[in-house]
C-alpha cells in the first residue's frame, strides 16, 4: 500500500516502542562536543558514549528518526547527489539501538517482522549480505529466518564494517537491500556492478562490539550492542512504488516548488530525452541541497570559508549554479524554497515555522553575494573547458583555473569539479594544491610589510576570518596589481 513518509516514521517508532524500546528524539545536526565529526552522520552518534560504556541511560533499548547530514567528513555524499536515485546530503535516518539488551538474533528478527509484516513487503524482493567472518549472522539469516541462500551475500570490510569515523563504536554488519526489478540498472549486493541504483540498500544493522581508538586498535565493548540505520527517504520510495528518493512525496513537492521558483517546467519523470535528464537532475541537486541548507541553518550554522560553514557554503553554491545552469539567469531563486521545506518537514520539525524567515533572509545575503562572481566566473570556466575540448586528450581542468575561480570567484573545488564532470572531464587537484601552497607562503611573506593583504581573499587570510557574506569581493580592487 502507498504510504507516506510521515506514516512510516511513525509506524517505525510504534513498532519498536511496543518492543519496548524507548522512543528519543532526533539530536542535532551540529553534534555536541564531539570536534572528530562535522555533523550526525547516522542515528547512533547522540548515543555514542552509551555505547562506549562512558553515558548511562534509564533505557537499554532505544528508536529514533535522526537527522542526518553527510556532505564532507567520513560519510560524504555530496558528489553522489544529481548522480544516484538513492543519496542525499540531507536525510533521515530511522534506527533502532540496543545497549546491552539484545544483539544479533533480536535484531535482524525485529528488521525483517518491520519490513515484511508491518510494511508487507515481498519477500522475495528483499537480499541480505553479512560480514565475510560473520557465520553467526549468516545462519540466522539462513537458519532461522529462511531466506533464501540465492539472496545472501558475504562482503568484505569495505561495505560491511561500519564505523562511525576514525575513531569510536564500530562492528560487522548486515544489511538489507530491495529489490526495484529490472527496469533499472545494477547489480545485486556483492556483484561487480552492485553500485546501481536496482538493489538499494534500505537498511543496516550494525552489531557494535568495537571501539577503534587513535592508533586504529580494537577494543571491545562493555556489552555487545546494536546500531541500525534505515534511509526513510529510500524506504519511503519502495513503499510508493517509485524507484528513485526523488519521486517520493516529499522531493515532489521539493522539484516542483524549485521548477515554479526558476520559471521552467517540471520534466517528467518518465522521460529518457537527454535534455530532461539533465534539466531534472539539476532539480534534484537543488531540491535535495535545499533541505540540508534549511536545517543546517536552522541550527546557526552560516555560509563561511572555513569549517561547517564551509561545507554549507558548498552545498548552497552548487545548488545555485545548478539553478543558474537551468535558466542562465542569476536572479536569486534558492530563498525561495524554504517555504516548500517548511511545507513537507514542519510538522515533524516544528521549530522550522519561527526560523524560515531568517533563514531566508542568510541564503538570500549568499545569493546576492555569489551572484557577483558566478557569470564571470562560469565563463571563464567554460572558455576553459573549451579550449581543452580544441585541444585533444586534456582532461583535467588545469589547477591553476580550478585556483582562480576558488580564489577570485568564490567557486568551491567540488563546485568546479561537478561542472567539469558533466562534461566528462576532472579537475587537477594537485595542481591546485601547489598554487594554494603558493597563495600561502605568499602571504605570509606579505604580512610582515603591510596591512594590505586583509584585502586579500586568498585562501590563507579568508579561512582566519570568520566572515559570512562578503568573501571574494575584495580581490576586483586589487586585480590591476595582480597583473
Ligand atoms: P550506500 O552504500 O547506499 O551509500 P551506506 O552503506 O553508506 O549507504 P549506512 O552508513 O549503512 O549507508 O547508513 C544506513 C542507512 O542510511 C543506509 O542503509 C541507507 O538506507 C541510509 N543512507 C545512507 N546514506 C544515505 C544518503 N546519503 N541519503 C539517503 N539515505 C542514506
Ligand atoms: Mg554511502
Ligand atoms: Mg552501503
Ligand atoms: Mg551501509
Amino acid at each position: 500500500p502507498w504510504m507516506s513518509a510521515g506514516e512510516i516514521r511513525r509506524l517505525f517508532l510504534e513498532y519498536f516502542q511496543n518492543e519496548g524500546h524507548e522512543v528519543v528524539a532526533s539530536s542535532t545536526l551540529v553534534p555536541k562536543d564531539d570536534p572528530t565529526l562535522l555533523f550526525t552522520n547516522a542515528g547512533m552518534v547522540q548515543f555514542k558514549d552509551v555505547f562506549l560504556g562512558g553515558d548511562v541511560r534509564s533505557y537499554k533499548r532505544a528508536a529514533s528518526s535522526q537527522k542526518c547530514v553527510r556532505a564532507g567528513g567520513k560519510h560524504n555524499d555530496l558528489d553522489n547527489v544529481g548522480y544516484t536515485a538513492r543519496h542525499h546530503t540531507f536525510f533521515e535516518m530511522l534506527g533502532n539501538f540496543s545497549f546491552g539488551s539484545y544483539f544479533k538474533r533480536e535484531a535482524i528478527r525485529y528488521a525483517w517482522r518491520f519490513l515484511t509484516e508491518v510494511l508487507r513487503l515481498p519477500k522475495d524482493r528483499l537480499w541480505v549480505t553479512v560480514f565475510e567472518d560473520d557465520q553467526q549472522a549468516e545462519d540466522i539469516w539462513l537458519k532461522e529466518v529462511g531466506v533464501s541462500p540465492s539472496r545472501l551475500a558475504r562482503c568484505g570490510a569495505k561495505d560491511n564494517f561500519w564505523s562511525m569515523g576514525d575513531t569510536g563504536p564500530c562492528g560487522p554488519c548486515s544489511e538489507i537491500f530491495f529489490d526495484h526489478g529490472e527496469t533499472v540498472e545494477g547489480g545485486p549486493p556483492g556483484s561487480p556492478e552492485e553500485d546501481g541504483d536496482r538493489y538499494v540498500e534500505v537498511w543496516n544493522i550494525v552489531f557494535m562490539e568495537y571501539n577503534r581508538g587513535q592508533d586504529g586498535t580494537l577494543t571491545p565493548l562493555p556489552s555487545p550492542s546494536v546500531d541500525t540505520g534505515m534511509g526513510l527517504e529510500r524506504i519511503a520510495a519502495v513503499m510508493q512504488g517509485v524507484h528513485s528518493n526523488y519521486d517520493t512525496d516529499i522531493f515532489r513537492h521539493l522539484t516542483e516548488a524549485a521548477s515554479r521558483a526558476l520559471g521552467i517546467p517540471h520534466p517528467s519523470p518518465h522521460t529518457s530525452h537527454h535534455q530532461q535528464h539533465h534539466a531534472s537532475s539539476s532539480l534534484n541537486v537543488i531540491a535535495d541541497h535545499i533541505r540540508s541548507t534549511v536545517f543546517l541553518i536552522a541550527e546557526g550554522v552560516v555560509p563561511q570559508n572555513v569549517g561547517r560553514g564551509y561545507v554549507l557554503r558548498r552545498v548552497m553554491r552548487r545548488a545555485i549554479r545548478h539553478g543558474f545552469q537551468l535558466t542562465g539567469s542569476k536572479e536569486p531563486f534558492f530563498h525561495r524554497l524554504v517555504q516548500s521545506v517548511v511545507d513537507v518537514m514542519g510538522e515533524a520539525y516544528p521549530s522550522l515555522h519561527a526560523k524560515q524567515h531568517d533563514i531566508e533572509k542568510v541564503i538570500k545575503a549568499e545569493e546576492h553575494s555569489f551572484a557577483k562572481t558566478l557569470d564571470t566566473g562560469m565563463k571563464l570556466l567554460d572558455d576553459t573547458l573549451r579550449q581543452m575540448e580544441q585541444s585533444d586528450g586534456v582532461a583535467q581542468v588545469p589547477g591553476e583555473a580550478v585556483f582562480r575561480l576558488y580564489d577570485t570567484y568564490g567557486f568551491p573545488v567540488d563546485l568546479t569539479a561537478d561542472i567539469a564532470r558533466e562534461k566528462g572531464l576532472t579537475i587537477d587537484t594537485q595542481g591546485f594544491d601547489q598554487c594554494m601552497q603558493r597563495q600561502r607562503e605568499l602571504s605570509k611573506t606579505a604580512n610582515k610589510f603591510s596591512a594590505a593583504t586583509e584585502l586579500l581573499p586568498s585562501s590563507a587570510v579568508a579561512s582566519s576570518v570568520a566572515d559570512t557574506h562578503t568573501a571574494f569581493t575584495g580581490y576586483d580592487l586589487l586585480e590591476g596589481d595582480a597583473q
